[in-house]
C-alpha cells in the first residue's frame, strides 16, 4: 500500500503515520515525491486495510499497490528514475551509450578503445575486471589490476566506468573503483549479491537472467530497492531459448512491458544478445526503435586477438556507425514524444 500525504502534512503526522504503519506489523518507507511525501508499506504478506491509515491526519490516499515489486513499480513512484553515473544521467530522454570490451585485457588496450568509443559519443566505459566464464581454463578477468586500468582509463578520458561484481567477496573492491556495479546475468538471482548491492552507493547495472521472466527480473531489482539504492539501471541482454543462429534471442517485447510497468531506466545490450559481429548493429537499432534508454555495447580494437567475446564486438569503426544510427532513431522518437 502506498500512503500520500497532502501537500501540507507536517512532519509530526508524516511520523505518526510511520510509527503506525511500525506498530501495525510493517515496514515504513518515505518516498518523497516532487510537492508531496508518501510512505510505502513493505512487507506485507497479505492485503493491507486501508482503513488502518486512511482516517490519519495528513493522510490524503491510501493506494493499494497490486504488483509485488513494490519500489519499482510505477504504482509506487509514476514518474521515470534517472540515474547518475559519475557526471552522467540514464534514463528518461538521455540516451547513454556504455562501450568498451568485454574483458580489460591491458592500459593500452583500454586506453585506446576508451578514446575510439568516446569520440564516437560514448558516455560510459566497460570492461570486466573479474568475467564469468563457462569454462574455468578461460580467461578470469585481471581482478583487481584491472580494476585499477579502469580507474586510470576514467582518469585519462573523464569517462565513468562500469564494471562487474562477480560475487560478494569482491563486491567492497569494485564498488571502490567503479562507478557503476553491474551484476552479469548468471547472478540475476543471486540473492545475496542483491542485497549487498542495495547497500551500496554506486548505482547498478542489472542484467536479466539469461531465462527469467520479467516478474523475476523485476523482483531481483526490488532487492536492491528494499535495501536502499534506488540507483539501478536494467538491461535486456537476451535469452537463451531454441535458436541457433544467435547466442541468445534479445526479447525486445519486454522493452516497453518493463517500461510500462517500472519506472527505472532500461537498456538492452545487442552485443551479448547477437554473439556474433553482424548481428550487434541491426539488434542496436530495433532496440532504440522499442525506446530503450541506453545501449550495452562491446567494442575492441583488435577483436581477433579478445581474450574473451571477441566474435560479437565490433571494430571501433562500427561502433562510430552505430552511434549515428541510433542517435537518428532516438531523435526521431523523442521528436514524436513532443
Ligand atoms: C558482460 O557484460 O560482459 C557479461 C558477461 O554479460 P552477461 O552477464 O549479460 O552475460
Ligand atoms: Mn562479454
Amino acid at each position: 500500500m502506498l500512503l500520500v500525504m497532502r501537500k501540507n502534512a507536517t512532519q509530526e503526522e508524516i511520523d505518526a503515520v510511520e510509527k503506525a504503519v511500525i506498530e501495525a506489523g510493517y515496514t515504513s518507507r518515505p518516498i518523497p515525491g516532487g510537492e508531496r511525501m508518501a510512505i510505502g508499506v513493505l512487507r506485507n504478506a497479505g492485503p493491507v486495510d486501508p482503513a488502518l491509515f486512511a482516517g490519519m491526519p495528513g493522510v490524503a490516499q491510501a493506494i493499494p499497490v497490486t504488483r509485488p515489486y513494490k519500489l519499482v513499480s510505477r504504482e509506487v513512484h509514476p514518474h521515470d528514475t534517472v540515474v547518475r553515473v559519475g557526471d552522467v544521467l540514464v534514463g528518461n530522454g538521455h540516451f547513454t551509450f556504455m562501450a568498451g570490451p568485454c574483458a580489460v585485457e591491458s592500459l593500452e588496450q583500454c586506453l585506446a578503445i576508451a578514446r575510439a568509443v568516446k569520440a564516437a559519443g560514448a558516455q560510459i566505459f566497460r570492461g570486466g575486471a573479474f568475467k564469468p566464464r563457462t569454462s574455468p581454463y578461460s580467461f578470469q578477468g585481471l581482478g583487481e589490476e584491472g580494476l585499477k586500468i579502469l580507474a586510470k582509463v576514467r582518469e585519462e578520458t573523464g569517462l565513468p566506468v562500469v564494471t562487474e561484481a562477480l560475487d560478494t567477496a569482491v563486491f567492497d573492491l569494485v564498488e571502490h573503483y567503479a562507478d557503476m556495479i553491474q551484476i552479469g546475468a548468471r547472478n540475476m538471482q543471486n540473492f545475496s549479491l542483491l542485497r549487498r548491492a542495495g547497500q551500496s552507493k554506486k548505482p547498478v547495472l542489472l542484467k536479466r537472467g539469461m531465462s527469467s521472466t520479467i516478474e523475476e527480473w523485476l523482483m531481483a531489482a526490488e532487492y536492491i530497492l528494499e535495501g536502499g539504492n534506488s540507483n539501478v539501471v536494467l538491461c535486456e541482454r537476451g535469452l537463451r531459448t531454441f535458436a541457433m543462429h544467435s547466442r541468445n534471442t534479445l526479447d525486445l517485447s519486454a522493452v516497453p512491458v518493463v517500461l510500462k510497468e517500472s519506472h527505472l531506466p532500461v537498456i538492452a545490450d545487442p552485443s551479448h544478445a547477437a554473439g556474433v559481429r553482424d548481428q550487434v548493429l541491426p539488434l542496436a537499432r530495433a532496440s532504440a526503435a522499442v525506446g530503450v534508454h541506453g545501449l550495452m555495447v562491446e567494442v575492441h580494437d583488435h577483436p581477433e586477438k579478445a581474450l574473451s567475446d571477441g566474435g560479437q564486438s565490433l571494430y571501433p569503426d562500427q561502433f562510430v556507425e552505430l552511434a549515428g544510427d541510433i542517435r537518428a532513431i532516438h531523435e526521431l522518437l523523442m521528436a514524436r514524444a513532443k
